[in-house]
């Protein structure tokens, strides 16, 4: 047994398609976490789209039960719902949570989006069964897997999740601004011995100074943190819509040489469409 994840979509904001975005991808947050029967989504940014056909081309028949942890209700963190094809399938049992909390409940911004105004299908239409839940608990479990959640530092309610397998820790904090120096006591206890921690890492220091309090961090607070935590692995996330591939290569280098500097052992890579993480499942000797 081990666990995979799979990331589907690694953009923040807006799909950024196009030239320069072809190594990294352009469509939104969207990652497949799956241990066994246990298959997590986290977020449905426009990467969920692939997930639905990958989906249902795997399950061609039989049920297909799935769990969706949403961050918060941003658009880059929704607008793959209507387009995911599992929930036109009756088969499909779709159980959906997060925290809304700005004015409507989380039933009405996931339904609100597809009104006849924005969308052709109303989600009353959807021939399968959907089950959308606030989060009341911070702490409950998916099949084998342990979730917490905790508020992240960004407009709105927004939350990160720490996923407990059997195989390993693994930290989904899609949006939030870092304190400077990751100095955030409560976000690294969250985060702390994780395996593998995916981050805000949208900006450069100097890009952050001029978007100080909009709610996303830079790559050196991301490093910073994940080594305050002694995270092993930490996956930038959150691409910016205007950095192309290049740009996201340095950031790694970036990352990577600071933690050098500070003699850490920390990993770091950036997301990409396609890349796959593995957790545990050594083989028997
Ligand atoms: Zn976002
Ligand atoms: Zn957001």
């Amino acid at each position: 047994m081990a666990t995979h994840i799979k990331f589907w979509g690694v953009r923040g904001s807006i799909p950024s398609p196009g030239a320069g975005t072809v190594r990294y991808g352009g469509n939104t947050a969207c990652i497949e976490v799956r241990r066994g029967h246990d298959l997590i989504i986290l977020d449905a940014g426009t990467g969920l789209r692939q997930l639905g056909r990958s989906l249902l081309k795997e399950f061609k028949r039989g049920p297909l039960n799935l769990s969706l942890l949403l961050s918060h209700t941003h658009w880059d963190h929704i607008q793959g719902l209507p387009f995911f094809a599992p929930i036109y399938e009756s088969r499909c049992r779709l159980r959906i949570l997060g925290c809304e909390g700005a004015r409507k409940s989380l039933v009405a911004a996931l339904t609100g989006q597809m009104e006849s105004t924005y969308f052709p299908v109303p989600f009353s239409r959807l021939p399968s069964n959907i089950e959308i839940e606030e989060l009341e608990d911070f702490t409950f479990s998916i099949g084998h897997v342990l979730v917490s959640a905790h508020r992240a530092n960004h407009p709105g309610v927004t939350v990160g999740y720490r996923l407990f397998s059997p195989d390993g820790i693994v930290c989904f904090i899609p949006d939030t601004e870092p304190r400077p120096g990751g100095a955030d006591r409560e976000m690294i206890d969250f985060v702390r011995d994780a395996d593998v921690l995916i981050l805000d890492s949208q900006y450069d220091r100097a890009e952050y100074k001029k978007h100080t309090g909009w709610g996303h961090g830079c790559v050196d607070d991301s490093v910073a943190l994940a080594l305050k935590a002694g995270v092993k692995k930490l996956v930038l996330f959150h691409h910016d819509p205007d950095h192309d591939d290049r740009t996201i290569d340095a950031f790694v280098k970036h990352a990577r040489a600071l933690v050098k500097k500070r003699k850490g052992q920390l990993k770091v890579e950036a997301a990409r469409e396609g890349m796959v993480i593995e957790l545990g499942g050594k083989p028997a000797r």
